[in-house]
C-alpha cells in the first residue's frame, strides 16, 4: 500500500551515514555441528549480500532499494530459509511469506502462503508500490504477482533435498514442529545440522538507512519445517516481523513466529523508543531478552534507528547476521 504521507522525523534533516544490516535467521545453531567449511560458506554469503546492499547505498540508492535487493539475494541463496532453500510444510509443500515497509511514508506490502513466486520480496514490494492494500495471500497473491510481471516458477523450484530430509526427520521426531532453539536440546537430539534441521527456524531480513535518513525493513521466509499448511507466522505481518518508521527504527525479526505476533515485536521496539524514550539498544534488548522470553519466544532481530545506530540482539544460540556502513568492510557473524 502506498500513500503520499511523509513520515520523515523532524530531526532527520542531517545527512545520515548509510548502513545496512541483514539476517539469515536465528535458531539452535550448534557450534559443535558446524564444520569450518560450512561456516565459511555462510559467512561468505552474508558478506557478499551485505556488500551488495552497501553498494546500493553508496551510489545514493534508497534504503528501500537496498533492503529489497539484499532480501532478494538471500532468497536466491539456498543456504537460507526463504525463496530457494525454503523449508517444507507438513504436507510436503512450500508456503512462502514476505513483507516490506518504507519508513519514510509508512507504506507497506506483504504476501503470504505462496509457492509459485520466485522472489516473494519483489512481489511484496509491488504490493507496497501499486496496491491500495497491504497484504495478499495464497492464490490472490499469486494472481497479483502474475498481473504485475513477477517471475513465476513451478512448485518444484523450491525443492531441495536437504530441506526434504529435514522434513522427514521433523516428522519422525517426537513432537514434530518443535518450538525450541535450545542448543542443548538439539545436541541431545543427535542432529548434525548446524541449522537445526528438526527444530528449524530461519527467515531472512534486511534493514537500512540511506543518505537521506530514510529507513526501510524487509523480511522473507519459508516459515517453520513441518508447519501445517495455511499456518502464517510473523514474517509477513507488519508490526510483528517487520516494521519501519523514520520517527524511530527499522526492524526485521526471526524466531518463534507466534510469540513475535503476540508481542508485536517489531512495532514494540518502535513504541518503546517513541513513547518511553528508550534507546535502540534498550528497546530491542527489552523485547528480545525480556518480553519474548517471558512468553517462551526464541530468536532475534536486526534494527537500525533514525540516527543510524545498529542493534542485533538475539536470545538463541546464534543468528546469521551482517552489517555494513558505507565505505567500511562488512562485518558478519553467526554466534554470540
Ligand atoms: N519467524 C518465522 C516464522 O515463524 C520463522 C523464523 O524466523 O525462523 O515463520
Amino acid at each position: 500500500m502506498s500513500s503520499s504521507t511523509d513520515n520523515s522525523a523532524a530531526s532527520v534533516s542531517n545527512k545520515k551515514r548509510p548502513v545496512i544490516a541483514i539476517h539469515g535467521g536465528a535458531g539452535a545453531i550448534t557450534r559443535a555441528a558446524m564444520s569450518a567449511e560450512k561456516e565459511q560458506h555462510y559467512l561468505q554469503a552474508l558478506e557478499d549480500i551485505v556488500a551488495s546492499g552497501q553498494a546500493i547505498l553508496a551510489a545514493g540508492g534508497s534504503a528501500l532499494d537496498a533492503v529489497t535487493e539484499a532480501v532478494r539475494l538471500l532468497e536466491e541463496c539456498p543456504l537460507f530459509n526463504a525463496g530457494k532453500g525454503a523449508v517444507f510444510t507438513h504436507q510436503g509443500t512450500h508456503e512462502l511469506d514476505a513483507s516490506i515497509m518504507d519508513g519514510r511514508t509508512l507504506d507497506a506490502g506483504a504476501i503470504s502462503c505462496v509457492n509459485h513466486i520466485r522472489n516473494p520480496i519483489l512481489t511484496a514490494r509491488k504490493v507496497l508500490e501499486l496496491s491500495p492494500h497491504v497484504m495478499f495471500t495464497g492464490a490472490g497473491a499469486e494472481n497479483f504477482a502474475r498481473e504485475h510481471g513477477q517471475e513465476m516458477v513451478g512448485a518444484d523450484y523450491f525443492h531441495t533435498d536437504e530441506r526434504f530430509e529435514q522434513l522427514q526427520r521433523a516428522k519422525s521426531s517426537e513432537s514434530g514442529v518443535v518450538l525450541d532453539h535450545d542448543g542443548a536440546a538439539l545436541a541431545a537430539s543427535g542432529s548434525d545440522d548446524p541449522l537445526d534441521a528438526d527444530r528449524k527456524f530461519g527467515t531472512v531480513g534486511a534493514v537500512a538507512i540511506d543518505a537521506q535518513g530514510n529507513l526501510a525493513a524487509a523480511t522473507s521466509t519459508g516459515g517453520m519445517t513441518n508447519k501445517q499448511a495455511g499456518r502464517v507466522g510473523d514474517s509477513p505481518i507488519i508490526g510483528a516481523g517487520c516494521y519501519a518508521s523514520n520517527r524511530t527504527v527499522a526492524v526485521s525479526c526471526t524466531g518463534t513466529g507466534e510469540v513475535f505476533m503476540r508481542t508485536l515485536a517489531a512495532y514494540d521496539v518502535a513504541a518503546l523508543m517513541d513513547y518511553a524514550g528508550l534507546t535502540l539498544q534498550q528497546a530491542s534488548d527489552k523485547v528480545v531478552m525480556e518480553k519474548l522470553v517471558a512468553l517462551g519466544g526464541s530468536g532475534g532481530m536486526i534494527a537500525i534507528d533514525h540516527l543510524g545506530n545498529v542493534a542485533l540482539p538475539f536470545n538463541s544460540e546464534g543468528m546469521y547476521r551482517g552489517v555494513g556502513y558505507v565505505d567500511e568492510a562488512p562485518q558478519v557473524a553467526i554466534y554470540q
